[in-house]
Order: structure tokens, then C-alpha cells, then sequence
């Protein structure tokens, strides 16, 4: 069939969730057998947002082929199944630098270079790259910002150009925000009718409307807002607060959202979507009772978003070991000696999370320490897995000086060194060893026994690595290194046998969990924390 173009815009504030709704439909649309990709357009210059800090936008998200993208393609990935690409997330600065590059090849024979149509083109062309493959009957694309923002218009102008060129094979949907005034008891949907007037401006004319909303939203002001909109009273769904982000697919299904986008785009509706597998997760989700607590060490604690990842993965492997997941935040920078008892003795296993830099190193140490020497189920990720390392080797090898290059860069005792094909490299965008690549893994590790196979393949997004030249000195004293790159024996996994459950990845499972395929690894820390609590408390 010919490829369908959905788009998603924002108005009156940001973070309603419009990642969601299109992971939602998006769900909603592979239920019903349609073959559906989802992409994101990000109106700031950089490039991407590989060297943004994690207190910009939250958590940096890596896809399979190695590109640091937006946060929503996590979102992407675990709500559809579905492995995203470069393709799947692009930024005003990606499309600048396109143009230019363009310019200066002299591809515009001597024209003047503009917002429209050269910019425009270059979105449009985005747009329709994902379309052209033939791999997907619906390519659905989320604008970043928010309508009204000078940084989007660009944006909305090549929607207004592609709605009208595509015609019936596009769609538009305008997620507003819905307030409950307190004081006056009421919701007011003024906002609404205003952002939508904003999007008329720019020639766009929404197909539904999605009202994010605290309170239920009666009927006869969604039948309103339609009249005020020229939308379908049937197009204007509500998105209320719901206990848990998975459940707004059938949120919107059982609202006829799916159905209205099919008809309307001509397409008939065949078959009800089959939601078993996604309904036995949420089944679980609500029925499990016994709690799993799980502690997390890092220096973005303040912010959530900058682990999503992670949580979402736990969350994924607690559900399916049918617990609730308890995940309590630890701040690594105010983590010493005198008060770690405290804060980690109530977990049932600690995450030592993944980062960049000296700020909060030594608390991230002081946790390790505590969770090796009273054996509590420990996962060390990335930057958590060098300084299972760096503790290691303080501690037990008496390397009191040991420490990742990153930290000191004179060390002799470097442990974690940067990677030969890292030196000289001076730009910071881009040129990390990034995405998916393959481990080898020891059969009788626990990592192995975890994953059910010997060669797996997980996501990359580092500069250092184990230094190998300790390798035999770790081993000797009960690390070992268990898991390698097949091809350039970059140590990739580093267990202590001897423990419970003491696992260090220099790469990142959390970003291939999903809700329907949970990360094995995951899986197998949280059996390990569920039998622990069970042990502590028999
Ligand atoms: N800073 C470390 C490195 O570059 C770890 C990176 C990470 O945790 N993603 O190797």
C-alpha cells in the first residue's frame, strides 16, 4: 500500500506527552498488522543531542546504527517493537547542515538559498525518506516545540506543503493541554481553541484533537472544542492522566482513535488490533502486589528523564517477575562512607549508572565497595561497569591509585584507558564508538545463562575502555572478564563469580527493553534482587 504520513503537533505547552500518543497510535496501527515507523523532528541547532547535558532534554538515547537521538525514540522503540535509525530523529542543525553542505558543493546552481523552499525541501525530503524505503504503510512524524514557537515554522510550513501535495495519505493531529482552574471549578478549553487558531494561520488544519487533561473531559465540551475547530466530534479525544504510560493505547482505542485515523486516510477497518501480549504486560503490571527495590546511583537524580532507559527497563523486568518496582534514586555526589549503610541497606540491588566526567565518581565507588562486600545483586553500566573496575582494583588489587584516564589522565594505574581509535580525536559530537555491535560471552557466566546464547548484540556509547593490559591481574584476584567484542577483544563484561549476582556491561541493555521483549539481563538482575529480598527476609 502506499505510504500514509501522520502528523503530530503541540500547542499551549510542552511535555504533554506527544511522544506517547504517536508511540500510542503507533501500537494501535502494528496491532492491526500495518507495518508503522515513527520519526521526530527536533527544532534546536545541534546537530544532535549527543553533546547536549542530560539536564537539557534528559537522557541521550543511541539507536542500532550508532546515531544519539532524542529520548522519544526510546519511547519508539519499546511501545512498537520496532529498532529506529539515523532516519527516525532529525534537528534543525542536521537539516541546516545538509543545505549548506549543498551550497557548497554548488548543487543549487547559483540561486539564492532560502527558508522556503530550500529548508522546507530539505524537511519535506526527511519526511518522505523514511516513506521511500517501502517499509512501512505509516510513517509517523512528531514535531518538536510547540506551535508558535519562531524555532518550529519552518517545520509547519513543509507540513502545510506535504498535506497538500499528499492529500488524503496525510493526517494532522494537535495535541493541546486542557487546565482545571481550582478556584472556579472548571476546565477551560480556551487555550486550546487558540493553539488550533495559531495552527489555521500556518495553513494547517487539524484532522483530530488529543486534550491532554488532569479531568475527565465532559461530552458536550469536546463536542465545543470541535465546533470551534472544524474537527469531527468524534476526532476530539481525550488524554487523561493514567497510572501508567502503557496503558494509553487502549486509552485511545477504546476513544476510537485508530479507527478514525484509518478511515479517514480511505483504508478500511478490517480487524480489531490485537492487544493480547500488550494486555498480559498490563495485567501483570496492575496484579503484582510484592514490591522489588532497586537503587540507583548517579548524579542526575534530580532528573528522571536522565535515566529513562533504565527505569523503564526495570520496570520491564519487575513486571514480568511479576513485582512492583520500587526504584529509589541515589545521589552519587552526596554518597560517603558515613551514610551509605543507610542509604543502600533497605535495596534488594543497585544500579551503578552510566556518565561522563569526575562529578560524583567517588560516591559511585563507595557504593560498590558496600554492595561487593555485603553481596547484594549489583549491575554496573557503562561508566557504572569502569568503576566496578576502578573500585576493584583500589580495593583488592591495592592499585590505591587506580582510575579511569577520563579521571586522571596520569595514572599509571589506568584501568580504564581511552580507546586506541579514540586518540586524537578533538570533536566531541558524533565520534564516540556508538551503537550495536557484538559480545562474546563465556558460557558459564551469569551474563550468558541470562541471555540464553553466547553472542549477543547491545548498544555502545563510550570513549574508554577496560584497559587489557591488567586483564590477567583482575582475573587472577575473582574478576573476570566474560564477555569480549569478538573481533577487537574489547572487554565488554565483567562479573564477580563469586557473588550473587555482580554484573558490569561496558554497554547499554536498557536500550533494547521493550515492553513486549523485555532486556534478558534486566530480567536476570531483578530474579537476583527478588531472591535476595526473599533470602533477607525468610
Ligand atoms: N565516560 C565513559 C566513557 O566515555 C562512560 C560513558 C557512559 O557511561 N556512557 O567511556
Amino acid at each position: 500500500m502506499e505510504t500514509k504520513y501522520i502528523f503530530v503537533t503541540g500547542g499551549v505547552v510542552s511535555s504533554l506527552g506527544k511522544g506517547i500518543i504517536s508511540s500510542s497510535l503507533a501500537r494501535l496501527l502494528l496491532a492491526r498488522g500495518y507495518r508503522v515507523t515513527i520519526q521526530k523532528f527536533d527544532p534546536y541547532i545541534n546537530i544532535d543531542p549527543g553533546t547536549l547535558n542530560p539536564y537539557e532534554h534528559g537522557e541521550c538515547y543511541v539507536t542500532v546504527d550508532g546515531h544519539e537521538a532524542d529520548l522519544d525514540l526510546g519511547h519508539y522503540e519499546r511501545f512498537t517493537n520496532t529498532q529506529t535509525t539515523r532516519a527516525n530523529n532529525v534537528t534543525t542543525g542536521r537539516i541546516y547542515q545538509s543545505v549548506i553542505d549543498k551550497e557548497r558543493r554548488g548543487d543549487y546552481l547559483g540561486k539564492t538559498v532560502q527558508i522556503i523552499p530550500h529548508i522546507t525541501d530539505e524537511i519535506k525530503r526527511n519526511v518522505k525518506l523514511l516513506g521511500n524505503t517501502g517499509q512501512f504503510d505509516f510513517v509517523i512524524t512528531e514535531i518538536g516545540g510547540t506551535v508558535g514557537d519562531i524555532e518550529s515554522t519552518p517545520y509547519l510550513e513543509a507540513v502545510r506543503q506535504l498535506r497538500w501535495e499528499l492529500g488524503n495519505s496525510s493526517l494532522c493531529i494537535h495535541l493541546t493541554y486542557v487546565p482545571y482552574l481550582k478556584a472556579a471549578k472548571e476546565l477551560k478549553t480556551k487555550p486550546t481553541q487558540h493553539s488550533v487558531k495559531l495552527l489555521q494561520q500556518v495553513g494547517i488544519q487539524p484532522d483530530v484533537l488529543v486534550l491532554r487533561t488532569e479531568h475527565d473531559i465532559p461530552m458536550g465540551m469536546r463536542r465545543k472544542v470541535a465546533q470551534f475547530c472544524n474537527v469531527a466530534p468524534e476526532a476530539v479525544i481525550q488524554s487523561i492522566d493514567a497510572p501508567t504510560i502503557y496503558q494509553v493505547p487502549l486509552m485511545m482505542h477504546e476513544q476510537g482513535l485508530d479507527d478514525f485515523v484509518i478511515t479517514k486516510m480511505g483504508l478500511e477497518c478490517k480487524q480489531e488490533p490485537n492487544l493480547d501480549a500488550w494486555n498480559h504486560f498490563l495485567e501483570k503490571l496492575s496484579s503484582a502486589t510484592k514490591e522489588v527495590k532497586i537503587g540507583l546511583v548517579g548524579k542526575y537524580v534530580e532528573l528522571q528523564d536522565a535515566y529513562k532507559s533504565i527505569s523503564e527497563s526495570l520496570s520491564h523486568a519487575a513486571t514480568y517477575n511479576d513485582h512492583k518496582l520500587k526504584l529509589v534514586y541515589i545521589h552519587s555526589e552526596k554518597l560517603t562512607d558515613k551514610e551509605v549503610d543507610e542509604k543502600l541497606s533497605e535495596m534488594d540491588g543497585v544500579i551503578i549508572a552510566p556518565g561522563f566526567g569526575q562529578r560524583g565518581i567517588e560516591g559511585k565507588f563507595v557504593a560498590i565497595k558496600w554492595c561487593r562486600e555485603h553481596d547484594i545483586p549489583t549491575f554496573g553500566i557503562c561508566l557504572g561497569m569502569q568503576c566496578i573496575v576502578i573500585e576493584f582494583a583500589r580495593n583488592v588489587l591495592g592499585l590505591t591509585d587506580a582510575n579511569s584516564s577520563e579521571m586522571d589522565s596520569k595514572t599509571t594505574n589506568n584501568v580504564i584507558d581511552l580507546m586506541e581509535e579514540q586518540k586524537g580525536i578533538n570533536n566531541l559530537g558524533g565520534t564516540m564508538r556508538l551503537g550495536a555491535y557484538e559480545c562474546q560471552l563465556h558460557p558459564e557466566s551469569k551474563a550468558a545463562k541470562a541471555y540464553g546464547k553466547t553472542i549477543v548484540s547491545e548498544r555502545h556509547r563510550h570513549r574508554f575502555e577496560f584497559n587489557s593490559e591488567f586483564r590477567s591481574r583482575f582475573e587472577e584476584a575473582g574478576m573476570k572478564c566474560v564477555g569480549e567484542n569478538p573481533k577487537t577483544h574489547l572487554v565488554e563484561v565483567v562479573e564477580l563469580p563469586e557473588k550473587r549476582w555482580f554484573v558490569g556491561t561496558q554497554y547499554h541493555p536498557e536500550y533494547q527493553s521493550t515492553v513486549l521483549e523485555p532486556n534478558p539481563l534486566f530480567m536476570d538482575f531483578i530474579k537476583a534482587a527478588i531472591k535476595y529480598s526473599e533470602e533477607k527476609n525468610k
